[in-house]
């Protein structure tokens, strides 16, 4: 047996015994019930629904030229079709998908692309094409249609406002203002009810990060899609979410400068990675604590990821902001 095997075989055997328990999420976290094929699909405004299978969410505006849908999760996958056809049908119109807009490059949120047909007109911002033509997964062919800053798209009577305010959770990730609908969708920010996932919803810039929610409130709206997670938020939920990172934010910079390096350099000597390894994990925790404390029981699984994003902030406090950086004499 390989070592690889032999830890799997390990963690078959232990099963749930090991899996840690968790904080119950409070009930506020969770959206409406998914029907019998797994989703629910509802009006967001007028003629703009989404649809969610309680982890992921797509959105799509029925006009009288064909539908546009907004991003295509795998893990709705087909009953986005179903979802479509069901609001097509309740309310006569046109159920065909005729623009596909992404918010972004990654497979999790558009990886059922394919699954719509080659005359789709596929609408992303330039370095969203840019990326997919280098990843060349044939499950989201690139977009035929960029832009750079911002476009104005007026489909069949509708009119969808697409924006590039820099990079935050990927380089590419826009928002998708929708001024007669009274709604935001910005995907991997915040998840409203919920803590983001590990180290800040994976986020590759974390000064970016930290700023869009800001971004996401100079627009006019009652309505935020996340694409993530069973419901959708309200500006209520984009401030919670604001007032959580900046607790992490200020509980890590007071253990950065209070947690002492030494002991830990003296103990590893000849092995700094130990000592830095163990220094992460020692400030990762002391920031994370009070944190913990104070939004258990306020958002789903603080308890699971605040660690993970705690850590993921801290690294861009170091290396981002340059703060407690020492310059030897
Ligand atoms: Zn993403």
């Amino acid at each position: 047996m390989s070592t690889q095997e032999k830890s799997i075989a390990k963690i078959a055997t232990s099963g749930a015994d090991v899996l840690p328990d968790y904080a119950p999420v409070p009930q506020s976290a969770y959206g409406p019930a998914l029907n019998e094929q797994g989703y629910y699909v509802g009006r967001v405004e007028r003629n703009l629904y989404w649809v969610t299978d309680g982890s992921y969410q797509s959105a799509f505006l029925t006009t009288k030229d064909g539908v546009v849908l907004f991003d295509a999760p795998p893990s709705i996958g087909g009953n986005i079709r179903r979802a479509v056809d069901e609001i097509a049908s309740a309310n006569g119109v046109s159920n065909k998908v005729t623009h596909l807009v992404y918010s972004h490059h990654h497979a999790d949120h558009n990886g059922a692309s394919s699954l719509f047909d080659k005359n789709v007109i596929r609408i992303g911002h330039e370095e969203t094409k840019r990326l997919l033509l280098r990843d060349n997964d044939p499950a989201r062919p690139a977009p035929e249609e960029t832009f750079a800053d911002r476009r104005t798209l007026k489909i069949g009577g509708e009119r969808i406002e697409l924006a590039w305010r820099g990079p935050n959770h990927s380089p590419d990730n826009i928002y998708i203002h929708f001024p007669d609908h009274d709604t935001l969708m910005l995907i991997d920010i915040v998840n409203p009810g919920w803590a983001p996932i590990s180290m800040s919803n994976l986020s590759e810039d974390i000064p970016g990060y930290i700023a869009a929610p800001a971004i996401a409130l100079e627009y006019p709206w009652k309505h935020f899609i996340g694409g993530h997670v069973g419901r959708l938020g309200t500006r209520d939920d984009i401030t919670l979410h604001q007032q959580y990172m900046a607790d992490i934010d200020a509980s890590v910079r007071k253990a950065l400068v209070s947690v002492d390096p030494t002991p830990f350099f003296q103990k590893y000597g000849d092995n700094p990675w130990a000592a830095v390894s163990a220094l992460f994990d020692a400030w990762t925790k002391a920031g994370a604590a009070p944190v913990i404390e104070k939004y258990t029981g306020v958002l789903g699984a603080a308890d699971v990821y605040t660690e993970s994003t705690t850590f993921w902030v801290m690294e861009s406090i170091r290396l981002d902001l340059g703060f407690a950086s020492y310059v030897h004499p």
